[in-house]
């Protein structure tokens, strides 16, 4: 028993050690991983997924804006993502990988009623599900995501999307503009969607950063959130 006791306690020392490793080298390379929320609506860092709603579930952001250039729908994205998706898009082109527009930004969860009825009357609710979230579970709800493509190249929230020109470029350069594509390739046993190489959430430039020099690329494997493929 006092044998067992003192293991217990001598693990636990050796996990303080480890995380205060942890901490430190967080440190060392400069990223703060409390400066933003994880669960508040308007927070950049904001979880979003299946089994983590919107709270409340009807949020609504506040800082909505219609980006003038690249968006031939007029759609709209909090102030945050959308000066950096005008500042990704004119990088895109002048990188010659093409001229983007945005097939989906902003959605209420009014909309999202809606995106998601269609969805599901269209593939069945299993196959609907993969695609479409419910209302208040939807990234889009926050105005951080953005479905982006370029018009000339086809492929609009398409698969074959990831291999166009701008979808590689996408792909490659994304996170310098503070954008993950939230939905890669296999994340479905994590995420609960179908690969999404259109799907881009802004987290901002030291996040992105972050994850893309420690190769994790879906959020809930960054921040040791679980798996939540299903609601
Ligand atoms: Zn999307």
């Amino acid at each position: 028993m006092v044998k067992k006791s003192f293991a217990a306690f001598a693990a636990s020392i050796a996990l303080a050690s480890i995380l205060s490793a942890r901490v430190q080298a967080t440190a060392a390379d400069g990223f703060d991983e409390t400066q933003h929320s994880l669960v508040t609506a308007n927070s950049l860092w904001v979880i979003v997924n299946k089994s983590h709603p919107l709270n409340p579930i009807r949020y609504a952001p506040a800082n909505l804006v219609t980006p003038k250039q690249f968006n031939n729908g007029k759609l709209q994205l909090a102030k945050p993502a959308a000066d950096a998706y005008v500042t990704m898009a004119t990088a895109s082109k002048a990188a010659g990988a093409g001229t983007l527009s945005i097939a989906s930004g902003y959605r209420s969860y009014a909309l999202q009623v809606t995106v998601h009825a269609q969805d599901v009357k269209k593939f069945g609710l299993v196959a609907g599900e993969r695609l479409a979230a419910r209302p208040g579970f939807s990234e889009h709800q926050t105005g951080l995501a953005a479905d982006v493509w370029a018009p000339a190249q086809g492929c609009r929230i398409r698969v074959c999307f990831s291999g166009t020109k701008a979808g590689k470029w996408l792909k490659a350069n994304a996170w310098q503009y503070g954008f993950v594509i939230r939905y890669p390739d296999g994340s479905y046993p994590t995420t609960g969607y179908q690969f999404e190489p259109w799907h881009l959430r802004f987290v901002g430039v030291e996040l992105s950063t972050q994850m893309h020099s420690t190769g994790v690329t879906i959020l809930e494997k960054f921040w040791n959130y679980p798996n939540s493929p299903n609601y």
